[in-house]
């Protein structure tokens, strides 16, 4: 009978936990882990390793997209809309890059004027 995906992130949980109660390694559940930890140094360096590469895949598949977005004449941000000539973004993305640009410098200004 195949489990489904609840039981099994349930099951994970609770293992997690059950290693997290008792000091023990939460990945390979082996070793002993220092007080504030959850994984013992070879685990951490292994998932520091795997995010690191993951990392880079990331940033590189997201240069690829954009760069594949420009050459076809997208939006680089949304990939659906048709960009404006000369530009890289659709006028829809832009306005909302430019609004998000816009409150965050208030946001900004606002935190600074509460300092002084
Ligand atoms: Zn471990
Ligand atoms: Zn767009």
């Amino acid at each position: 009978m195949a489990r489904t995906k609840a039981e099994h992130s349930r099951e994970n949980k609770e293992r997690y936990n059950w290693y997290k109660e008792r000091g023990i390694c939460t990945t390979c559940g082996r070793t002993w882990v220092e007080p504030g930890h959850v994984r013992c140094k070879a685990c951490e360096a292994k998932i520091k390793v795997y995010h690191d590469r993951d990392r880079e895949q990331r940033k590189e598949r997201k240069a690829a997209r954009r760069q594949e977005r420009i050459a076809k004449g997208l939006c680089t941000e949304c990939g659906k809309r048709p960009a404006t000539e000369g530009m890289r973004m659709c006028p829809r993305c832009r306005a909302m890059r430019n609004d998000s640009t816009r409150k965050y410098k208030i946001h900004q200004k606002t935190l600074k004027g509460a300092k002084q």
